[in-house]
C-alpha cells in the first residue's frame, strides 16, 4: 500500500481478497502496509488490486515462501512477549531445565534464570524422549509448578508442545509455544500454533534444509500467527564430537532472506556442557537475536539432557560474558536491508543500552 493508504483503503482490499476466497495478511510496517495473499493455487491477475484506493503495486512472490520474506515485510520482526522482546534490541535469553522435575529443582533454577536478567524461562512438561521408557515430563502435573514459577518470578514461560490438544493448555497457562525438532514438520502441529494468539518457537529440524525450516514457519504463518521466533538448534552431521553440528551460518543466512527474529541454542547444538558457553558466544557474535540455554540445579541428577546442562554459575557467567560480545558487536541489525542480495548492515552502535 502507499504510505499514504488510510486504514480504510487497507480494509477495502483485504475485502476484496477474502471475497475471492483467498486470504488475506496485513503486515504493518514502518513506512507503508504491505498485504500478503495465500491460498490461491497458481498465478492470480493481481491488476484487479491495482486500481483500487491506496495500492502502491502488485507484486508476485515467485519464491516458495511468502509471509516470512524480506519481501512483504523488510522490517525485522520484533516478538513482544508482556514487556520483553525478541528481535529487538535486548538480547533474549531463554533459560531453564530440559525438563520441569520437581518443584525443588524447578525453583532453585528459575532463580539462576531469573537473577542473570533474562525474562523467559523455558522448561518441558511434556518431553519428546527417543526411548518410550526415558522420563517423559510431569505432564499436567507439570503446570502447577510452572504456574507457580510465573507468579512468583514474573518470568515469561516457553513450553514445548507435542501435539495440538496441548496448544490449549500453554496457551492456559504459558507464554510461548515451542515446537521442537522432532515436530518441525508435524503439520497439524504448526497449523494448530498458527491459530493461536501466542507466540510460536519454531526449532529446526534435525535434519532440516533451510528452505524446509522456513516451510515451517510459512505453515505457521499461513494461519495468521506472525509471531514465529526461528531456533537453530542443530543438525546431525558426521561429526562425532558433538551431538548435533550447530550451523550457526544459518543466522546470516536467514537474516538475508527473513524478517523473522532467529535464537541459538547451544546446549542441544552441542550437547556437552563444556560446548555450550564457547557456541553461546559465537552465536551472539553472529548476530543471533537470542539465545536457548539449559540450565540444572544438579546436573549430575537429571532426568533428561543432564550432560548439556550448565550449573547456574556457569550459566551467570555466560550471560555476562555474551551480553559483554553483544555489546561489543552490536551487529544487532534494526537496520538490515537486502537489496539486489547484498547486505548492507546499519550499524546502529550500542543502541539497544
Ligand atoms: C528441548 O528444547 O528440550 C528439546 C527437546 O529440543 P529439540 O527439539 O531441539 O531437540
Ligand atoms: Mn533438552
Amino acid at each position: 500500500m502507499k504510505p499514504s493508504a488510510t486504514a480504510r483503503d487497507v480494509d477495502a482490499v483485504l475485502n476484496v481478497i477474502e471475497a475471492i476466497g483467498l486470504r488475506a495478511h496485513a503486515m504493518p510496517g514502518a513506512t507503508r502496509t504491505a498485504i500478503g495473499i495465500t491460498g490461491n493455487q497458481g498465478p492470480i491477475d493481481g491488476r484487479r488490486f491495482e486500481s483500487l484506493a491506496g495500492v502502491a503495486e502488485v507484486i508476485r512472490v515467485t519464491k516458495p515462501y511468502k509471509l516470512i520474506t524480506l519481501d512483504l515485510r523488510p522490517e525485522k520482526t520484533v516478538v513482544r512477549v508482556n514487556g520483553a522482546t525478541i528481535g529487538g534490541g535486548e538480547l533474549a535469553i531463554i533459560a531453564g531445565p530440559c525438563a520441569i522435575e520437581n518443584r525443588e529443582q524447578a525453583f532453585a533454577v528459575a532463580e539462576a534464570v531469573q537473577q542473570s536478567g533474562a525474562r523467559f524461562f523455558r522448561g518441558g512438561v511434556w518431553k519428546p524422549r527417543s526411548s518410550p521408557y526415558a522420563f517423559q515430563g510431569l505432564g499436567e502435573d507439570g503446570w502447577e509448578i510452572m504456574c507457580e514459577i510465573r507468579e512468583a518470578f514474573g518470568l515469561n514461560i516457553v513450553t514445548e508442545a507435542l501435539e495440538p490438544p496441548h496448544v490449549d493448555l500453554i496457551e492456559k497457562y504459558g507464554d510461548v509455544i515451542q515446537i521442537g525438532a522432532r515436530n518441525m514438520q508435524n503439520f497439524s502441529l504448526l497449523r494448530r500454533a498458527g491459530r493461536s494468539k501466542l507466540p510460536v518457537l519454531l526449532k529446526r529440524g534435525m535434519a532440516a534444509t533451510l528452505e524446509e525450516w522456513l516451510l515451517a514457519a510459512e505453515y505457521i504463518m499461513a494461519e495468521g500467527n506472525y509471531n514465529v521466533i526461528l531456533c537453530e538448534r542443530g543438525v546431525r552431521t558426521f561429526a562425532q564430537h558433538p551431538r548435533n553440528t550447530l550451523d550457526l551460518a544459518a543466522v546470516p543466512a536467514i537474516r538475508r532472506i527473513s524478517h523473522l527474529p532467529v535464537i541459538v541454542d547451544p546446549s542441544h547444538g552441542t550437547g556437552s556442557a563444556y560446548l555450550v558457553t564457547p557456541l553461546a558466544r559465537a552465536g551472539v557474535a553472529v548476530g543471533a537475536d537470542g539465545l536457548m540455554i539449559e540450565v540444572h540445579n544438579k546436573p549430575e541428577l537429571a532426568l533428561s539432557d543432564g550432560a548439556q546442562a550448565l550449573r547456574p554459575s556457569q550459566y551467570a557467567q555466560l550471560i555476562a560474558e555474551v551480553r559483554a560480545i553483544r555489546d561489543a558487536t552490536a551487529l544487532h541489525a534494526s537496520g538490515r536491508q537486502v537489496e539486489n542480495g547484498s547486505e548492507h548492515i546499519q550499524v546502529d552502535a550500542l543502541a539497544h543500552r
